[in-house]
């Protein structure tokens, strides 16, 4: 699908068959499946097959109150995190690239990335996904079924995206799909060896004892059930073809509940502590680099 409206191929996210345009609705040339289009934004999933999966229409509501979202991402943790994920972005050096975001919310790379880039964002909540103002493609999806054609994607980025997906393997899969052939991938996700442990565990256990309401209230967002990242499927789909470098930092974070949102010595700590090979091994957060094997 190409029209004035967009200058971004669009296929159906189930079949990737071609889409044709008609008074602001796409129709999928094969299944016959409908995706509107919200002011400039394609909203390109299946609403029904979203409403029989729990936890994706809970990732789908749960940033809808956006001052919610907003208290979360400025937690001063997150804050630090920011810098050092953007640094690493940038160090890609990319120009005149092909860009996919993933999950993006409310991108914090995007105003850099797009400089110099043609950058796509994508979320499942087109509430967050209006926020963004940079000059880029904004298309409403479910990492999960991706409505782009295959390898159309120079760089494709998440960030603490993949351990939300209740089929994991089926996001990696669609990774592999949209990247083009000498493309690259940076993923940040919190590991499992580390303290968030200790943080997963227990909110299992909350779960159990109080329910999720009680959680998600305490946690401030974020599905109270998410996982990990499943790196063993990583290395399964990536690893003849690509080389998987893994950099940990953060070996500590704070319990992620709100009364701990504005303490900012734990980012001066794990700065430290990262200089130390012992502390960096079980730093909470994975940034991934999944490159070409030359
Ligand atoms: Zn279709």
């Amino acid at each position: 699908m190409n029209s004035e409206k967009f200058s971004l191929k669009l296929v159906c996210p189930f079949d990737h068959s071609e889409l044709n345009l008609h008074e602001d609705v796409l129709t999928c040339s094969k299944c016959q499946r409908e995706y509107k289009i919200s002011g400039r934004i394609p909203i390109m999933f299946d609403l029904n097959l979203l409403q029989e999966e729990e936890r994706k229409k809970e990732e789908m509501e749960i940033f809808d109150n956006l001052s919610s979202y907003k208290d979360f991402m400025n937690r001063a943790y997150l804050k630090a995190l920011k810098e050092d994920t953007l640094n690493s972005l940038l160090n890609f050096n990319l120009q005149d690239k092909d860009i996919l975001e993933i999950g993006a919310g409310i991108s914090l790379f995007a105003e850099k990335l797009s400089e110099k880039n043609h950058l796509v964002l994508t979320d499942i909540n087109e509430t967050l996904l209006k926020q963004n103002l940079q000059n880029c493609d904004l298309v409403v999806a479910d990492a999960e079924n991706l409505p782009f054609p295959d390898k159309s994607f120079d760089f494709i980025c998440l960030v603490g995206v993949l351990h939300h997906l209740p089929h994991q393997a089926k996001g990696i899969k669609e990774l592999k799909r949209v990247l083009k052939e000498n493309g690259k991938i940076f993923i940040s996700e919190p590991t499992r060896w580390s303290v968030n442990l200790i943080y997963y565990l227990g909110r299992k256990l909350f779960i159990l004892l109080f329910g999720k309401e009680f959680v998600r209230k305490l946690v401030g967002c974020g599905t109270p059930d998410e996982a990990f990242l499943d790196t063993a499927e990583l290395k399964k789909t990536f690893s003849v073809e690509f080389n998987i470098k893994v950099r940990k930092i953060s070996p500590i974070r704070l319990l992620p509940v709100k009364f701990f949102d504005n303490i900012s010595f734990v980012p001066k700590l794990n700065r430290f502590l990262e200089k130390l090979p012992l502390f960096r091994n079980i730093g909470a957060i994975a940034q991934i680099t999944i490159e070409p094997k030359k």
